[in-house]
Parts: C-alpha cells; structure tokens; sequence
C-alpha cells in the first residue's frame, strides 16, 4: 500500500486536513481517501505485539479493553464524540501536533510505526517519528499502515492526564503520560512523555532518571526539577511559558495518583 501519486495527501477522518484546506491554510494536489481500507482498520493481538490499523478510529481505541489505560484515556481527550467517531488514531500522529493527545501514550509504550511506500517497509520508532511542529520524518509518498505496541510494555502500570482552558473540546495547554513497573511501593522501568511543552511531544529523560526507583508514596523533589530541564515551552494562545512550567508539578502528581493503587 502506497501514495502512486506525486503530491498526494492522504486524507483519514479529515477533522485536521479538511480544516486546513477549508481555511485555506493548505491546498494538496490530489486526496488519496484511506477511510475504506480495511488493511488500516481495526486492533489485533500478534505474539510479541498489538497491532493498531493506522485508520482504527480514536473511538475503538477508548472502547478496546485490551489496551493499556493512559491510550484510551488519551484518545478519549480529543474532541468531542463527533471527533472521535471520524479521527483516527493515524491522522493524530501524521498531523504531527505537540498537543495531540494520543502522542505521549503512544511513547510511553514505546509504540513503533510501519510506514510504508512503493520502494518497500519500514519499521520506526515513534520517539524518532516528529521533527517539529507539523513535521515528521515520513515520506510524501509513505503511508503509515500500523502502530506497534510491544507485548512486555503492556504488562506495566499506566497513567495519562491533560490540562487545558476548560472542559471539553480543549486542546491541552500540557499533556502527559506515564508507563512503569511497580513492586510494591517502588516504581521501575518509568517511561514519562509530555506534550504542549516543546515543539514536539517529548520523551521526559531527566524526569524518568529522577524516578527510577522512587517510593511512589515518597517523590523525590528532584523529579520536579528534572521536569524543567526537559521542556522548552513557549507561549501562544493557550498559555504563557512560565505557566505550563508551573502545571508540571500538578500533571505529574496527578499522573503518580493514577499508577499509586495495587
Ligand atoms: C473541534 C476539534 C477538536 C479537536 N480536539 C483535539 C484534541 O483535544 N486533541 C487532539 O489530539 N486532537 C484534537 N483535534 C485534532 C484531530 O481531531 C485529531 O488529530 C485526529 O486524530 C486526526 O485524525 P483524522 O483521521 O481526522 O486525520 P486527517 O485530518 O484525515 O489527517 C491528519 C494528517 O495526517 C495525515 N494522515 C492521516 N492518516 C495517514 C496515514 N495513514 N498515513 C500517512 N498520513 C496520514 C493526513 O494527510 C493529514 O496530514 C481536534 C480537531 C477538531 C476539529
């Protein structure tokens, strides 16, 4: 499967691209519609993966069981029911967003992408997917098929939390998720992403290193100055810099509370 067309966009729900072009942030030469693949629908169990089809809408995601809490919980972020029911899972990642909220999930499970084009497949990790805002390493003429989430990734606990201007239908002014193992009251393995904070959702290395094998009951306050180190805010409309500094305490707490039960 792949773009034959030079130019070629490829167009899933459309609650992104049809926008652009509506507003005419963005004019393709041709739209290549994916909606009625069915090679890019639906979730699947593989021995050492699940396997998400590019176009599985964020609605089957919040609904599948079998999948770790802080990714239904981001897909169910975006929007309102409408968008869900049209959005894909594909499209979030494509569109390439900061804030896109099934983004930090996704690299907190260590999800990889299959891309593929007429000269072949292949296989990338999501944290080396996003290059800026809107921009990604894929191709013009690649098609993302499917999202990989290991196996051994999905037996950890997990967290997701957003905040934003209001409720519902907010674009988050900081998002951010969680994945560890947790023996007791320790915590390993942590793997912490945030999003809104830098020109694209980010891995959180020196929050992660703050909190290996922290006491979950206990958290280090050098976690909350690793955090700083980590992000690159700005400020836009949503909300000043030295704001969404401030909300890193309360996002990681509030992601901590959801992981801290048996
Ligand atoms: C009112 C409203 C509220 C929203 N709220 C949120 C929110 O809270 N959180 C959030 O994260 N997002 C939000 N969004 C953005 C949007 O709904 C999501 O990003 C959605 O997941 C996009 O999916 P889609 O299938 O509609 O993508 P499309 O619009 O079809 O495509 C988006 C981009 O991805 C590319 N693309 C799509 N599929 C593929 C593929 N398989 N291979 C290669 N490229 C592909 C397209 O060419 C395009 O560039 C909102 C949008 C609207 C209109």
């Amino acid at each position: 499967m792949a773009l034959r067309e030079p130019g070629a966009s490829p167009l899933a729900g459309g609650t992104d691209l049809v926008l652009l072009i509506k507003d005419g942030l963005f004019q393709p030469q041709k739209l290549v519609d994916l909606s009625q693949l069915n090679e890019l629908q639906g979730i699947s169990e593989k021995e050492d993966f699940i396997e998400i089809g590019a176009s599985t809408k964020l609605k089957e995601i919040v609904d599948c069981e079998i999948l770790p809490e802080c990714l239904r919980k981001g897909a169910g972020w975006v929007g309102s029911p409408q968008i869900r029911n049209l959005g894909t899972i594909g499209g979030n990642i494509c569109n390439a967003s900061p804030s896109g909220d099934t983004l930090t999930p996704l690299l907190v499970l260590e999800a990889e992408l299959v891309l593929q084009s007429w000269r072949g497949t292949r296989v990338v990790p999501l944290d080396s997917f996003f290059t800026g805002p809107k921009r990604t390493i894929r191709a013009d003429d690649e098609i993302l098929t499917v999202i990989r989430l290991p196996k051994r990734v999905l037996q950890k606990k997990t967290g997701f939390s957003k905040i934003g201007g209001r409720n519902g239908m907010i674009i988050s002014q900081v998002n951010g998720a969680l994945s560890c193992f947790k023996r007791e009251f320790k915590i390993t393995e942590v793997r912490m992403a945030f999003g809104s904070v830098a020109p694209t959702p980010i891995r959180a290395k020196h929050t992660e290193e703050a909190l290996e094998g922290s006491d979950i009951r206990n958290i280090p306050e050098s976690v909350f100055s690793a955090v700083q180190e980590d992000i690159k805010p700005i400020s836009d409309i949503r909300a000043g810099d030295k704001y969404r500094r401030a909300l890193m305490r309360a996002i990681i707490l509030d992601i901590l509370s959801q992981v801290q039960n048996p």
